[in-house]
């Protein structure tokens, strides 16, 4: 048994928590691979090291003094080192470091010495072998992830090592320019890791026990999701529900790699199970409900629509002249409501208009904006009989207004269009149906 355990920047943001993560490390056998974020935040108003650096090299680059600032970042793993009582020097890294910013190596490269000099730290501690992601995840020149590359390069070169941490977040082009993934990228790093070495199961140690199956900042104290599919977590995670970055899922998914979310400052719990597929029975019927504010609804209406070949084409052409994507599209006889979002579409909404108005001819287009879309999403829901009858007599209990339905083909999901005010009161009435009451 093999596992791979990434451990995110709350959960190594100082010496306490390098201590703990040991213990998890230590108390299982098989956790024989560690991708390390970078030290994140010790409190709420503390700063990321990533950002720290970002914000350094930021002054290197534009020829300022940036010594103090350099000097800050030293200071936090100083302080970690101290607390670990290891015999354990960074002088020449951040030596290095320092002419490579002068040099100005790159902001890329910059924000990746917060996972290296991290995963340096770790492997001391742990007497594991430190590998440089640098040496075997590849992007290409415009900073695009390169897979078949990097499983080459990964498989050669972590052959033999038995127990050994990988920085997370980085790696590098073929000529040795560094890149980094997306903000929170160490998940990745972790995923192709777990991926490459054949790994039983990928953890991934936060700060939270799991998915929730709703936002804590709108439900107090929701239920932890105990397992979700790789599907309906994407259907979470794109109406933001954020855990896990998104990325992350593509390399395990079609290897049959679960990923177990768990909590570093709970790790009795047992967290979330990312999962292909399941026989489980979802605890509830739904396994969670996420939302996204600020959408507007473009409705089309022209009599006889449902017998013109094409109309759907024309009215999408009009959207995408104007490089504006579409969410959903719920369509009726003579109608059609295209959903986008309010922050793209505004400023070229009378050129959508007219575009519409030249391809597809409607007789009328009307819009209505400041919409929220909430998706309740769950593998329960095909099973199980009236399930939307029962969120909107929820909605209608709560009085709610709902202004657009959507059920999607595969009946994973039920998309509820709102009004951007009833946003939170819709997400309470479904968790509270399907949740609390347990009907
Ligand atoms: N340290 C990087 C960030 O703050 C990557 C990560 O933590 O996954 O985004």
């Amino acid at each position: 048994m093999i596992k791979v355990v990434k451990f995110g920047g709350s959960s190594l943001a100082s010496a306490e928590q390098f201590k703990k993560v040991k213990e998890i490390i230590t108390s299982d056998e098989s956790r024989k691979f560690v991708v390390p974020s970078a030290p994140g935040k010790r409190f709420i108003e503390d700063i990321k090291v990533t950002d720290m650096l970002y914000e350094c090299y930021e002054a290197a680059e534009a020829g300022k003094k940036f010594d103090d600032k350099l000097e800050n970042i030293k200071k936090r793993y100083q302080e970690i080192i101290d607390g670990l009582q290891l015999e354990l020097s960074l002088d020449n890294q951040f030596a290095q470091i320092k002419e490579d910013f002068i040099n100005k190596k790159g902001r890329e490269y910059a924000a990746s010495r917060g996972e290296y000099l991290n995963g340096i730290v770790m492997a001391e501690y742990l007497g594991y072998t430190f590998f440089d992601a640098a040496l075997a995840i590849r992007f290409d020149e415009e900073g695009n992830f390169l897979p078949d590359e990097t499983d080459a390069l990964l498989t050669e070169q972590l052959e033999g090592l038995e127990r050994v941490v990988v920085p997370g977040f980085y790696g590098a082009q073929e000529d040795g320019t560094v890149r980094t993934f997306s903000r929170g990228g160490s998940d990745i790093t972790g995923s192709i890791v777990a991926k490459n070495i054949h790994a039983d199961i990928y953890e991934n140690w936060t700060d939270v026990s799991g998915f929730l199956v709703a936002d804590p900042r709108i439900i107090r104290d929701p239920k932890v999701i105990t397992s979700i599919t790789y599907r309906e977590l994407r259907e979470l995670a794109y109406m933001g529900a954020t855990v896990l970055h998104e990325d992350a899922i593509f390399p395990v998914r079609n290897c049959g790699i679960p990923i177990n979310i768990r909590n570093t400052n709970a790790p009795e719990d047992e967290g979330t199970l990312i999962v292909e597929s399941t026989c489980r029975t979802p605890e509830y019927t739904i396994t969670g409900i996420a939302g996204k504010k600020g959408f507007v609804a473009v409705h089309i209406e022209k009599s006889m629509m449902n017998a013109e070949v094409g109309f759907g084409r024309k009215v999408l052409q009009a959207f995408e002249e104007n490089n504006i994507s579409f969410e959903h599209m719920p369509s009726g006889i003579d109608t059609m409501t295209v959903m986008v979002q309010q922050e793209d579409f505004q400023g070229k909404e009378q050129q959508v208009m007219s575009a519409i108005h030249r391809l597809a001819q409607p007789d009328s287009i009307e819009l209505v904006g400041d919409l929220s879309l909430i998706a309740v999403v769950g593998r329960g829901m095909k099973a199980a009989k009236g399930t939307a009858g029962r969120i909107f007599s929820a909605l209608a209990h709560a009085r709610v207004n709902v202004r657009m339905i959507d059920q999607g083909s595969s009946e994973l999901n039920i998309i509820i269009g709102v009004e951007n005010d009833d946003f939170e009161k819709a997400i309470k009435a479904v968790y509270d149906i399907f949740v609390e009451t347990q009907l």
